[in-house]
């Protein structure tokens, strides 16, 4: 066998550990004659799965009773319209700072149904930087305020959380979630798509305050409500059980690797480790920020940009894939997400040092 370090930014790498464990479990799970996907969600079995991935995840970010966590389907783009069904009325004004790319999808979904007020735009930085904190506009009476912690494709990271006093803090945390320690109690809903930090793509993450689900219209269909699947225990239909199994044993992945507090660590390490080498040299570059630099995703250009091709062609000699960064900004990207470890990162820094040497 012969696994790569895979940098790709969703669907993204998973632990080795856990894909061993699946490989091992698929044909007879739990002795049960029969593959977790082939067993019925409301299976004592099952249940059991199902149950002791919400505890873990409890467990690891330390959410309180107070929070629903329901595990969904439709990807983090499905919660770009979810969020403003359930959490606001007709007539109300939703709050939505614009960073990036994930921000602007969000905020453009939310227009169809809502007023929407631009925060803050990051538009004339190029989404390298966010507005200075004194110049966000908040409106008066917001529904809540979205924001997109960590921008996948621009590498800009809002490592603190906004304050808007009373009014609920909704996050997209599909590329950051559950990389570092965060205070749950800040937050009026946080979602993720499964496929960057913690699974296969099909399972969404939604945790919201118990309170903020009441907030619904009659004319919201059941199955578009967060109260339908908190009612159900996700299960008003046939939930991703396969994902959600898998989102399990990476629950129990991160508790052994010593929780998010030690996954924090871990990463910051990476990041600074790669900024640092991008910043020494005269060859690449990193356009964000400092203090917005994302610990997940690191795009950074060369300074000869008619070499990426050969950049990338060596790369994958060198056992190190999809750096190829997002067509809208071009130049690389590595995403280094909990489960590309350190040697990984040692790795891309050795070869970047090498091919920089090689062609300056
Ligand atoms: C990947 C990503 C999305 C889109 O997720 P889907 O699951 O494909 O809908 C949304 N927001 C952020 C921040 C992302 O990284």
């Amino acid at each position: 066998m012969s696994r790569v370090f895979n940098f790709s930014p969703g669907p993204a790498t998973l632990p080795l550990e856990v894909l061993e464990q699946v490989r091992t479990d698929l044909p007879d799970w739990h002795a049960c004659g029969m593959s977790v996907m082939e067993i019925s969600h409301r299976s004592k079995a099952f249940l059991a799965v199902a149950e002791q991935a919400e505890a873990d995840l409890r467990e690891l970010l330390g959410i309180s009773e107070d929070y629903a966590v329901l595990f969904l389907q439709g990807g983090a783009t499905l919660q770009f319209a979810m969020v403003p069904m359930n959490l606001s009325v007709a007539g109300q004004t939703v709050d939505y700072l614009s960073t990036g790319s994930w921000s602007k999808k969000a905020l453009k979904e939310a227009g169809i149904l809502r007023e929407v007020n631009i925060v803050a735009d990051a538009a004339a930085s190029g989404y390298t930087d966010v507005p200075e904190r004194s110049t966000w506009q908040y409106s008066p009476d917001a529904a809540y305020l979205h924001y997109t912690p960590n921008e996948t494709i621009g590498g800009v990271e809002i490592h603190e959380v906004p304050d808007a006093g009373d009014v609920p803090v909704v996050a997209d945390m599909s590329s950051t979630i559950l990389s570092r320690p965060i205070d749950i109690s800040r937050f009026g809903l946080i979602y993720a798509g499964a496929q960057k930090n913690i699974g296969p793509a099909g399972l969404t993450l939604v945790i919201v305050r118990r309170d903020l689900m009441e907030r619904v219209e009659d004319s919201v269909p059941s199955i578009l409500r967060y109260s339908t699947f908190a009612a159900s225990g996700s299960m008003i239909n046939t939930p991703p059980t396969f994902g959600w199994y898998i989102a399990g044993l990476v629950f129990e992945w991160l508790k052994r690797q010593g929780g998010v507090a030690k996954m924090g660590e871990v990463n910051q390490r990476k990041a600074d480790r790669l900024y640092h080498a991008i910043d020494e040299s005269d060859f690449y570059a990193n356009p964000v920020a400092p203090a917005y630099r994302s610990w997940m995703n690191i795009p950074f250009t060369l300074a000869r940009p008619e070499l990426d091709a050969d950049f990338l062609e060596q790369a994958v000699q060198a056992g190190l894939q999809n750096l190829k960064g997002h067509r809208s900004v071009g130049g690389m990207r590595a995403s280094i997400y909990n489960a590309m470890p350190e040697e990984g990162v040692s790795a891309l820094i050795d070869f970047m040092g090498e091919f920089a040497r090689q062609h300056s």
